[in-house]
């Protein structure tokens, strides 16, 4: 007999004397853990199958449901702990590695919360900013540092290709696929709105969001799925997909049960069949190789759009950086071990890559030491969660950040963390028709807007405390930054002192 060893993670909590059997929980949850029993004439649970995604708890009209966390516990020990042992049996059951989704939840250091801001007090006046204009726009792409001119004296005014976002903030890569149909919509909406991109991710561009392209920024990842001429010319920058934080140094799996419809037509492969993108590029082995990639996407769109090269922060992150700079790319995006995901070996997700903070300050320092720092914009992401985290960013050295998670919770994601399983039971990393309809593109797309019209709001009063009053006089401006319980070698890679020098 098979015994299964792992008692469920979750309890459900149901007052009875509160539920009136109205069986919305039952109809709500694609997972199946409530159920009407006719005999007993009540709802019951089947906690095994619980993911704690609160879509329950949300839409029990009489609030009768709650979930708990389990206080069942494993014997553990300081070396064995509850997590690491279920692992064990799991992997015991199945053989199999194990996936996860959403980004690294181990208790590592977040040095964005030892990181504190500078304030103005009596010199150098903090700005009003309800009262005093604030610049929060930033152009992203290569800037000419030096003046030219023609043959005549006449200035040449022409810039490399732009990207301009009305602040800092851009949406990452999700890939049509990986989340829904209604959730791309959402963000498409609402980087018009708010002025600034969103990314396709490897998944290719549906038809219907082809309007959407001067706020589009599309993908060329490993794959290629769904790369075409239309599909290059259509968004406002390219971006090459090296790696991903959340799973550095491996490719991409979508599960063949998730190509299905529109998604396979997007892609550009059969229904049911995985969509797995290698590892490498092919075609990419050395830093010459990776610049024939750049201008040949270059070529292909004119030369009208700027080039982001995307990579995990790892540990030679710097070198890797200044190799990119010098390839012709316009923007290297860098994304951090905590950064999001629709599905990765939870090993990988938990183990590979290096903290953005560190990555940041580290790229910036290196691409300044050897002057070609304004040969491009540095986009960082991986777990930035408001709108201080994007100021303490700017200060470290970035242009601007990118928001993968922080833009699904807006969404209604309450980080279950089982995207990888496509029954989302909040309409958004899911494919079943049934749970997309659940999503609304109209209410998705303006709670995205209040999310950045409120980060906006907070990036100004941040930065007209400090007397600042534009993102420009921020970037890289690390005296405004201090550490509290840091070391002094991540003092020494953060650039900043310590609270109280
Ligand atoms: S949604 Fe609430 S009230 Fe309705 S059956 Fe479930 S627990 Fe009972
Ligand atoms: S997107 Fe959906 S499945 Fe993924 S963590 Fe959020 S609520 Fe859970």
């Amino acid at each position: 007999m098979s015994i299964d060893f792992l008692y469920p993670e979750f309890e459900v909590v149901r007052n009875m004397d509160r539920c009136i059997t109205c069986r919305v929980c039952e109809r709500q949850c694609a997972n199946e853990v409530h159920r009407y029993n006719e005999h007993l004439d009540k709802m019951v649970s089947d906690e095994s199958k619980c993911v704690n995604c609160q879509r329950c708890v949300s839409l029990c009209p009489t609030r009768a449901l709650k979930i708990v966390k389990s206080n069942c516990q494993l014997r553990e020990n300081a070396n064995w702990q509850n997590d690491g042992i279920r692992e064990i049996y799991k992997q015991a059951k199945s053989g199999g590695v194990l996936l996860s989704s959403m980004g690294n939840p181990k208790p590592l250091p977040v040095y964005w919360d030892r990181m504190l801001i500078n304030a103005s007090q009596v010199t150098n006046p903090s700005i009003d900013p309800l009262r005093e204009p604030m610049e929060t726009r930033v152009f992203l792409g290569k800037k000419n540092v030096k003046p030219e001119r023609d043959e005549s004296g006449n200035l040449i005014c022409k810039v490399p290709p732009q990207l301009e976002l009305d602040l800092p903030v851009m949406f990452s890569a999700m890939s049509y696929g990986s989340i829904s149909y209604n959730a791309h919509a959402s963000l498409a909406r609402a980087a018009v709105e708010m002025g600034t991109y969103y990314n396709t991710g490897e998944g290719g561009l549906h038809e219907d969001f082809y309007q959407y392209g001067p706020h589009t920024i599309v993908q060329v990842a490993s794959g290629r799925f769904g790369v075409h001429e239309e599909y290059l010319a259509a968004g406002a920058a390219i971006e090459i997909k090296i790696g991903q934080g959340a799973k550095p140094g491996i490719g991409g799996h979508l599960p063949g049960s998730k190509i299905v419809g529109d998604v396979s037509r997007t892609r550009m492969i059969p229904e049911g069949s995985d969509a797995i993108s290698p590892a490498p590029h092919h075609d990419i082995y050395s830093i010459e190789d990776l610049r024939q990639l750049v201008y040949s996407l270059k070529e292909a769109t004119e030369y009208k759009k700027p080039v982001i090269v995307k990579v995990a922060a790892v540990h030679n992150i710097a070198a890797i950086a200044s190799g990119i700079a010098r390839s012709g790319a316009d923007i290297i995006a860098i994304d951090g071990f905590r950064g999001g995901t629709g599905a990765a070996p939870t090993r990988i997700r938990d183990n590979v890559g290096i903290p953005i903070e560190l990555a940041l300050a580290a790229v910036d320092q290196r691409l300044r030491d050897e002057q070609i720092r304004n040969n491009v914009s540095l986009v960082v992401g991986g777990s930035i969660r408001s709108a201080a985290d994007i100021v303490k960013a700017i200060a470290l050295g970035a242009d601007a950040c990118y928001i993968a998670t922080g833009a699904l919770l807006a969404l209604g994601c309450h980080l279950c963390r089982t995207c990888q399983t496509g029954k989302c039971n909040w309409g958004i990393a899911t494919q079943r028709p049934e749970l997309v309809k659940r999503l609304n593109p109209d209410l998705g797309s303006q709670r995205l807007i209040n999310l950045l019209t409120a980060w906006k709001h907070e990036i100004k009063e941040l930065m007209g405390g400090m007397g600042i009053n534009s993102i420009e006089a921020l970037r890289g401006n690390r005296l405004m930054l201090r550490g509290v319980g840091l070391t002094e070698k991540e003092l020494e890679i953060l650039g900043i002192s310590h609270a109280g020098e």
